[in-house]
């Protein structure tokens, strides 16, 4: 199998399982629990809270353990909106990810005000929109991701923290794509909430962490037991989260080093696609992107046929969000980018990891070409 999928979710790194296995095993003891047994279970998860930290640079405190992205996002706006009160607009980009999309558009059935900051072709963050946006007195929260999830777009947390400071608007940032990918220091980052997940740097799924920024007000939106100091109830998942942890430490070590690799290959991935199949387009902000994303619009074709193609030459992409896969409308992110048609339909994501190889890449140079050749005279759109 070549698998050019790593944004929809990676492979476990080996050293995260072995770290994984006495916990789903001999070490099962409840956290909660006082005795011996149970507080070597803590001691686990706390060491995990430490790994976290060091990955994102902030202070372990800081780190909430949720059940993985989409409750970070989901946390992390519910329990803003709570201290906000009576504030009711939220901001957020034309391009987030449907655990932002979904609850946003929830909240406005339930009266909220929603302002989507528009993006440009090549899926720029549309600045002075979101400067006007904070001009309204009314804003509870703003919430934008760093990495989009589909094109790589990278947008520039740092001017836009900044912008919301000025503003006192709280912000939070979506960086489940980011995290692992790119160094992320938040003790130098105006922003007040971070979401990220663990399946997206070689973790386990289903795990995830919102960061917090001390002092900010936060209301609890899972409640329950006493576990995470009262902010989160119910039993953690001491296996998934030990995972997290070492999974953090291996992306934290290599950090600089697999980026350059990953990014090298990427490169040499698009150069090849480029000069061996025309009309041939790369989507997303080419100067600001993660290193192991690949947006590539194949004109006139559709995604659909070409993953199915793909798949069965053993090659795994996908088309826009996976979760929006076997729908033959363009995602909301290439539609936001405001992609001609032509481009739009045969938008193909590839997106690497630390464990892809030349080899890998290769492959899939000898596989795509072909396949698109024969789509091309057999199925034009
Ligand atoms: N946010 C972004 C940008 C994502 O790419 C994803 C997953 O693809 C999520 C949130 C949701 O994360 P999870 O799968 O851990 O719920």
């Amino acid at each position: 199998m070549i698998y050019l999928d790593n944004n929809a979710t990676t492979q476990l790194d080996p050293a995260v399982r072995d770290a994984m296995l006495p916990f789903l095993t001999d070490r099962y003891g409840n956290p909660s629990s006082t005795h011996r047994f149970g507080q070597e279970s803590r001691q686990a998860i706390e060491q995990a809270r430490f790994q976290v930290a060091e990955l994102l640079g902030c202070d372990a405190k800081e780190i909430l353990f949720t059940s993985g992205g989409t409750e970070s996002d989901n946390a992390a706006l519910h329990g803003l909106l709570a201290m906000r009160a009576p504030r009711k607009t939220l901001i957020v980009s034309s391009v987030e990810h449907s655990a932002i999309r979904e609850p946003v558009q929830a909240l406005a059935k339930q009266g909220h005000r929603i302002i989507e900051i528009p993006v440009d072709l090549h899926g720029r963050f549309g600045l002075d929109a979101f400067k006007l946006a904070l001009q309204n007195t009314d804003v509870a929260l703003a919430s934008i991701m760093w990495a989009n999830n589909e094109t790589g777009t990278l947008f520039d947390i740092r001017t836009l923290g900044e912008l919301c400071r000025k503003h006192n608007v709280p912000f939070h940032v979506d960086a489940v794509q980011a995290a692992g990918k790119i160094p992320l220091d938040l003790r130098d980052l105006p922003l007040d909430l971070l979401s990220i997940s663990a399946h997206k740097f070689h973790g386990p799924k289903g795990t995830g962490a919102l960061y917090i920024r001390r002092g900010t007000r936060w209301q609890p939106w899972q409640r329950g037991g006493p576990q995470e100091h009262d902010r989160r109830g119910g039993t953690e998942n001491v296996p998934a989260l030990v995972g997290m942890g070492q999974a953090a430490e291996l992306a934290h070590l290599d950090l600089q080093k697999d980026s350059a690799q990953i990014q090298s290959l990427r490169d040499r991935f698009e150069n090849q696609i480029h000069s061996l199949i025309p009309d041939t387009h790369i989507n997303g902000d080419l100067e600001n992107r993660l290193p192991n994303t690949s947006n590539i619009a194949f004109a006139g074709l559709e995604a659909e046929a070409i993953l199915l193609l793909l798949s069965e030459q053993t090659l795994c992409a996908s088309a826009g969000a996976a979760c929006s896969s076997g729908s033959l409308e363009p995602s909301h992110v290439l539609r936001a980018m405001h992609l001609p048609d032509r481009l739009a339909h045969g938008a193909v994501r590839f997106s690497l990891s630390r464990f892809t190889t030349p080899a890998d890449i290769d492959a899939a140079l000898a596989i795509i070409p072909p396949i698109i050749a024969r789509l091309r005279t057999t199925l034009p759109v």
